[in-house]
């Protein structure tokens, strides 16, 4: 019998794993029960580690807005000044087509990341309102985000 649940995309580390760039995880309890509460499947994607950056990775941000990186105006760097834009990309990528696969039109992901954040991110090696780059790409195509800060009980 098919599963009822509706399928939702979860940032990866929020359900416990260690996939964040220094290595370890994020896991939420709290939404975890949410997400069983409202009779929801998580379905876990990491758009750093499907990008091919690998885990542990160097930190990265970006030069401008998640829009310029998506429409090829900006950059993504590490601290170290290395390119990491085509990883990004193909991590959002991967996302929206995980998300069209699977009927998915919501997810809850990770704030504060390049990628994943909704309300926060790190643009020029601070963190400020804005999205990331996976999260642009989705909104753009109508999956609805929602941010998460992760790790509670
Ligand atoms: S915040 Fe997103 S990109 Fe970063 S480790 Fe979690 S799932 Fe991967």
């Amino acid at each position: 019998m098919s599963d009822p649940r509706l399928p939702v995309l979860v940032s990866a580390c929020l359900l416990g794993r260690e996939c964040r760039y220094d290595g370890r995880h994020n896991r939420d309890s709290a939404l975890e029960r949410e997400l069983d509460a409202r009779g929801e499947r998580a379905v876990p994607f990491c758009p750093e580690e499907h990008g091919g950056l690998g885990t542990p990775r160097p930190a990265a941000w970006l030069e401008a807005s998640a829009a310029d990186v998506l429409d090829g105006r900006a950059r993504v760097v590490t601290d170290a000044g290395i390119d990491v834009t085509a990883q990004f990309r193909d991590g959002a990528e991967g996302a929206l087509a995980t998300c069209v696969a699977h009927g998915i039109a919501k997810a809850y992901l990770k704030e504060r990341s390049p990628s994943c954040g909704s309300r926060n991110t790190h643009v020029a090696g601070a963190l400020v309102a804005g999205r990331g780059v996976t999260v642009e790409l989705l909104e753009r195509n109508g999956v609805r985000v929602s941010g998460v800060e992760g790790r509670r009980e």
